[in-house]
């Protein structure tokens, strides 16, 4: 199917990106990546009267860590940056496990993190795995510029909390205060497709205790979940086999799943049990041996 028509601008500057969404109408669109924008609009579930192409603002394919060990990812680094980032691999083990689990390469060469947060699918792996980290999304518009948490970034299925004017900059993940420990577990019916079931772990640990853990659930309700219970139980604790069985058990709860063509809602809560148990599991291993 052909998109309906639409009138096509590729801005050279983010201040004349955020003028063309202003004088755009009511109804305008960014287009980043185009992996999700693109097949809504040939399916016409989104039919925008004008669509902003950001592809052509220099110095938004960034990803780096300022000097206090804050990472900012930009809004045209791709899935694919990151899937091969050195950077995440010795510093970020949640957002390295989940690179190379997003779609499939050639979604990945084109596909952006910033625009799967703005995009907001209960399925996206990439907002489970920020909120897990407790990072932001930094939006500039044409009164400046706003950080949001992700938990307020992403309202609920396909809704973001940007104004029409408004563009998503960067992503930003706070410093860790401790060694960071972690991962992301996808249950997929084959390689490629989106969660059945995503699980993203994020723990900061001295000394052989979690500072501060995270855990988000992709796939498993209306919108991405932030098993906070099960997060706030590990906090102050050693990783033993009890503490992660309740970890589990609160994050199996927080899960609100429901029965398709995928599964069982009792299957994919019980995967959400395991997934947990598993990268905690694996991270207390880890943890024991490093204190
Ligand atoms: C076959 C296929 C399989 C996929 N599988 C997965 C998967 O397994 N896991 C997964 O997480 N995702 C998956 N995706 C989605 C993919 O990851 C997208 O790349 C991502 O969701 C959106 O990023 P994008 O840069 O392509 O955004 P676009 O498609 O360009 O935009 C998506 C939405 O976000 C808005 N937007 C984008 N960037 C900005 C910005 N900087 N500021 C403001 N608004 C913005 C757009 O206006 C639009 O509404 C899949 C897609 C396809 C086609």
């Amino acid at each position: 199917m052909y998109p309906s028509r639409f009138r096509y601008e590729a801005p050279h500057s983010l201040d004349e990106a955020i003028a063309t969404l202003r004088d755009g109408g009511d109804y305008a669109k960014v287009l980043a990546g185009g992996q999700s924008l693109v097949p809504l609009m040939k399916l016409r579930f989104a039919s925008p009267e004008l669509v902003v192409d950001i592809n052509n603002i220099p110095g938004l394919s960034y990803h780096r860590t300022d000097p206090d060990g804050t990472l900012r990812v930009g809004a045209l680094c791709r899935h694919a940056d990151l899937e091969r980032s050195d950077l995440l691999k010795g510093t970020q083990p949640t957002m390295a496990a989940a690179a190379p689990l997003i779609a499939d390469p050639i979604v990945r060469n084109r596909g952006t993190l910033v625009g799967s947060l703005a995009h907001a699918d209960p399925q996206g792996d990439w907002a489970s795995v920020v909120l897990s980290l407790g990072g932001s999304v930094v939006a500039q518009g044409p009164s400046g510029r706003r950080t949001i948490p992700v938990a307020d970034f992403v309202r609920g299925p396909f809704e973001n909390a940007l104004a029409p004017d408004e563009i998503a900059i960067e992503a930003v993940i706070p410093p860790a205060k401790g060694a960071r420990a972690g991962g992301y577990l996808k249950l997929e019916r084959r390689v490629g497709d989106f969660a059945t079931v995503g699980v993203a772990v994020a723990l900061e640990t001295s000394g052989g205790t979690v500072r501060r853990a995270g855990i988000a659930l992709t796939g498993v309700g209306g919108s991405t979940i932030a098993a906070a219970a099960a997060a706030g139980a590990l906090a102050g604790k050693a990783l033993t086999a009890e503490t992660i069985e309740q970890a589990a058990d609160l994050a199996a709860q927080a899960a609100n799943p429901r029965t398709d063509h995928r599964g069982s809602a009792e299957y994919k809560r019980h995967m959400v049990r395991t997934f947990v148990m598993r990268l905690l599991s694996r991270n207390g291993d880890r943890a024991e041996r490093a204190a």
